[in-house]
């Protein structure tokens, strides 16, 4: 039987928290050694495949139409491509491709027929494959499973409550349908959040609860600091403290015990000595390249020093897992159904991306 616990409330998560830090980091890093082997750290490579000109309106992202950043767009990026940027990765000690596509939520055709072919080109090059390509229906779920995919990125971003404060496109509901349509098929789930968006603790604990609540526990949690973007309606918002993320890993690691936790987004920020203590605390993955999907990332040249620094190595594909088989378009038993689903679009108001819509007008 399992001993992963999957009742936890707000309160539970926010006595770890707020804990000594000693005795968090202590007990998390406890909790990780029972688990993991604590000198093994998984290496994704994040690959934008189709960047900017998003309909969404989070107040985080660069990528939104709406917003006037400097990011620029590109279209669907070929398979060759794809397929090159892979074997780089794969060479400089990543075991993970993660593509990334700017999209509300997949729709049948011919641009989702080519990410399927993405798909089945990185498995065959024997590595760990990951999308993130918006809300997924359960056929779309099953066919990225034939293709061979690994994991499906879903992030809740932040607490149920505070995600209305961030986002106004979509509903809360929306992304954990996404996460179970996930699950009704082999591929694993990575979900996670950011911090440092302006939320209450209780918000990083409330969407640690809807994580660690799911059953089972999502199998990696990318935790991400803020990279405040200029234009965006989060610009101005100061940067995470590193109390901050190591507290957030230590309390995600305890919670979920045997989900790889990923630091993301914001690494530039941190200094070697506040990443050893996130490793210590239970982060087991990072994101490596110098982009991560738009915004800055640490170079892989000097992670991997880091790395031989902190005695970590990367850990080898399919370890948690078996590689998925891939069948070809061919042979496909799911084809593309036509689906039209009624995603939620809320479209309350907040100031903060209103203003930031406005401004952008005024300014392009
Ligand atoms: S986070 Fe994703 S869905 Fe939201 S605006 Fe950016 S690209 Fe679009």
């Amino acid at each position: 039987m399992s001993e992963i616990k999957h009742n936890w409330t707000k309160e539970d998560i926010l006595a770890i928290y707020n804990k000594p830090l000693m005795d968090l980091l202590f007990d998390a890093a406890t909790i990780h050694r029972k688990h993991h082997d604590p000198n093994t750290v998984q290496v994704s490579t994040l690959l934008s495949i189709k960047t900017g000109g998003c309909p969404e309106d989070c107040g985080y992202c660069p990528q939104a139409a709406r917003y006037h950043t400097d990011i620029e767009g590109n279209d669907l990026m070929t398979v060759q491509h794809v397929k090159a940027q892979a074997l780089r990765a794969k060479s400089s000690g990543s075991s993970r491709v993660c593509m990334g596509a700017a999209w509300r939520n997949v729709k049948d055709g011919e641009e989702f027929d080519q990410v399927l072919e993405m798909v089945r080109t990185i498995n065959k090059l024997d590595m760990e494959v990951c999308c993130t390509l918006g809300m997924i229906t359960e056929n779309q779920a099953h066919r990225l499973a034939e293709a061979g995919l690994y994991a499906y990125n879903h992030n809740l971003d932040s607490s149920e409550e505070y995600y209305k404060e961030v986002i106004s496109t979509r509903g809360y509901e929306d992304r954990l349908e996404t996460i179970d349509n996930v699950r009704k098929t082999n591929v694993t789930v990575c979900s996670g959040g950011i911090i440092g968006m302006g939320e209450k603790p209780e918000d990083r604990a409330g969407m640690l609860v809807a994580l660690a609540t799911l059953n089972p526990q999502p199998e990696s949690v990318p935790i991400n600091a803020l990279v405040a973007v200029e234009g965006t309606p989060l610009e101005d918002q100061k940067p995470v403290s590193i109390w901050d993320m190591v507290r957030m890993v230590a309390t995600t690691r305890i919670v979920m015990p045997e989900t790889q936790v990923r630091l993301s987004a914001g690494r530039t920020e941190m200094s070697r000595e506040g990443q050893a203590m996130c490793f210590f605390a239970g982060a087991n993955s990072i994101f490596a390249g110098d982009k991560l999907l738009t915004t800055p990332n640490p170079d892989v040249s000097e992670d991997m020093e880091m790395f031989k620094l902190l005695g970590l190595n990367p850990q080898k594909p399919f370890i948690k897992k078996m590689q998925p088989e891939t069948v070809e378009a061919t042979d496909s038993k799911y084809q593309a159904l036509g689906e039209k689903p009624k995603w939620t679009r809320p479209d309350h108001k907040i100031d903060r991306n209103e203003e930031a819509k406005q401004k952008a007008k005024v300014l392009k």
